[in-house]
């Protein structure tokens, strides 16, 4: 299958833009640490309806200017076609070529009134506009996202992405390996022949990582739960715990001809530089 076995393989780090001075020092040292490991780009969040878009924008700049490529994250919820044709600009403008494009979610609670209604519509959008300038990534669901009506639903809808004009796709997070293969087959089955590369979440601290999940669909098979709730608060046992799980789960996706990992760091390097020197990759 051509995204499993025909493409180079890419290793990535995602990163969200610290809102302090603070945070943006330990980023800096943070990307320094990453760097170290040669991933192929850093990529860095969006905030949906436009509420991080200067630091987005800033922190890919930064990231630049300490020699590494960076891609920033662009979401069109709750935006209109000229609000994103002068980010997309502004991202040209400043020699970015490389982005992922997200519907994103807005927090419960905000109306959403915009001009696009899913991300296939962005990337549609975004190809009209400036054509081929930006190399795109989209979002996939091996466990389906949450909010689609049914299972066929969502690959119908991530299809209508690829033909968009995707060029690559970052997976949510998961940590049930079979998921991932499942959908990669059904992509396979249906023609889409883009690289699907795995979204890896380190777990440090469990109750975050329950957090999350709940938020976005991402299930943590029942083993792994009552492993991680026996631990309590040793805090210790759980890391070590959760970085033996992420990082067989790494081991099985690259053995079984993932085509990279893209890790989501949290904006720690701790974890991820752990899970990779046991990796040896
Ligand atoms: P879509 O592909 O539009 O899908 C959303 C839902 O609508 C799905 O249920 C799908 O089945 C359905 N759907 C899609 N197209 C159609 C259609 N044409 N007709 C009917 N139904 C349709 N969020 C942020 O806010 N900022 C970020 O920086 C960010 N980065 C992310 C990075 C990655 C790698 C991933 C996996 C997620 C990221 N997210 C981010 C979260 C993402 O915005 C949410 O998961 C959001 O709910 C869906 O975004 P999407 O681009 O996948 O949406």
């Amino acid at each position: 299958m051509q995204s499993r076995h025909e493409h180079p393989r890419t290793f990535s780090f995602e990163f969200f833009p610290p809102n302090t001075p603070e945070g943006a020092e330990k980023l800096r040292a943070a990307t320094q640490q990453l760097a170290q490991l040669k991933p192929k780009f850093f990529s860095v969040t969006f905030g949906a309806g436009g509420s991080t878009r200067e630091r987005t924008l800033g922190t890919v700049l930064d990231i630049r200017a300490q020699g590494y490529a960076a891609a920033p994250h662009i979401s069109c919820v709750a935006s209109t076609r000229a609000s994103v044709r002068e980010m997309l600009q502004r991202y040209k403008d400043n020699g970015i070529k490389h982005l992922v494009a997200l519907r994103g979610d807005l927090p419960s609670g905000i109306a959403a009134a915009g001009e696009f209604r899913y991300a296939n519509e962005l990337v549609s959008f975004i190809r009209e506009e400036f054509g081929d300038h930006f190399h795109i990534e989209v979002a996939a669901y091996p466990e389906y996202h949450p909010q689609a009506k049914s299972a066929q639903d969502d690959l119908a809808n991530f299809k209508r992405k690829v033909e968009a004009g995707a060029n690559s796709a970052i997976t949510q997070y998961f940590y049930n390996a079979e998921a991932y293969y499942h959908f990669v087959d059904q992509c396979e089955a249906m023609n889409i022949a883009i690289p699907i590369v795995p979204g890896i979440m380190p777990i440090g601290r469990f109750s975050q990582l329950a957090r999350f999940s709940d938020a976005c669909g991402a299930e943590i098979p029942r083993w792994m739960r009552n492993k991680f709730e026996s631990y309590g608060d040793d805090t210790a046992s759980i890391r070590a715990f959760g970085l033996d799980v992420v990082t067989k789960l790494c081991d099985d996706l690259l053995s079984n001809s993932a085509p990279g990992l893209h890790f989501y760091t949290l904006n720690q390097a701790g974890l991820t530089t752990t899970i990779w020197q046991r990796l040896g990759i």
